[in-house]
């Protein structure tokens, strides 16, 4: 028997992964993505399906012990989803694409450093690049988690992006910032260096994204 919970999120699931691919995030079956049902089972997609024709019942679900449930094989990084998902109970979505832009840079192994403000959106002074392993793999899964430490997205060297969120818009919401931003450093990098903003500066602006956005928050008086 499935929940209503479990079938809304199947829905959703599938809508993101739809959006993965409409918004060129991603092509063809590259990326996947999951969602935490209760405590550390989740739901993830199926190894490579295309996203136009996955189905409710295409939807793995892995339970805290392990255990697999559905006619599906897994996505083949099973791991650092259910890795992610078990460390990081700030998250409850995980979107993991080969945006280009992204991808780009990880093929230099380079992460993205605070060149515009916006970086702190994953949650720090710089978006890391995880050292590349092969995909789904435990080693990756490694990799990608200190990568992910203090942050909301990485880089995968030679591979692309993870991106998580409360919940599945926001993570898709942060792939897309993860895209954005590489996109602009690439291009800002064309002609030289980038002008990099200080950690001093970087920690005022974490402090302000703090409230940002928050209605209810105190007003901005932007003499800080
Ligand atoms: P899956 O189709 O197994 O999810 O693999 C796609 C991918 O991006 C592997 O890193
Ligand atoms: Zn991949």
């Amino acid at each position: 028997m499935m929940t209503k919970r479990e079938e809304t999120l199947r829905a959703e699931l599938i809508q993101t992964c739809q959006a993965m691919s409409e918004t060129g995030l991603t092509f063809g079956t590259s990326g996947n993505a999951s969602v935490r049902l209760d405590g550390d089972s989740l739901l993830i997609t199926p190894t490579g399906l295309n996203y136009d024709d996955l189905q409710p019942k295409d939807i793995v679900r892995l339970n805290e012990d392990g255990q697999l449930f559905g006619g599906r094989k897994p996505s083949s990084e099973w791991r650092f989803h259910r890795d992610i998902m078990k460390t990081r109970r700030d998250i409850n979505a995980i979107v993991h694409v080969h945006s280009d832009a992204a991808t780009a840079l990880a093929c230099r192994a380079e992460g993205i450093p605070p060149f515009h403000y916006m970086v702190a959106i994953a949650g720090g002074d710089n978006i890391r690049c995880a050292p590349y392993a092969t995909f789904g793999t435990e080693a990756l899964s490694i990799n990608a988690m200190s990568a992910l430490e203090d942050r909301k997205a990485c880089l995968l060297a030679n591979h692309g992006q993870i991106a998580m969120g409360d919940d599945l818009a926001g993570a898709l919401k942060m792939a897309g910032e993860v895209e954005t931003l590489a996109n602009m450093y690439w291009q800002s990098s064309q002609g030289g260096t980038p002008k990099l903003l200080s950690n001093e500066e970087m920690r005022r602006v974490l402090k302000k994204f703090e409230t940002y956005g928050d209605h209810t928050a105190p007003f901005d008086d932007g003499l800080i």
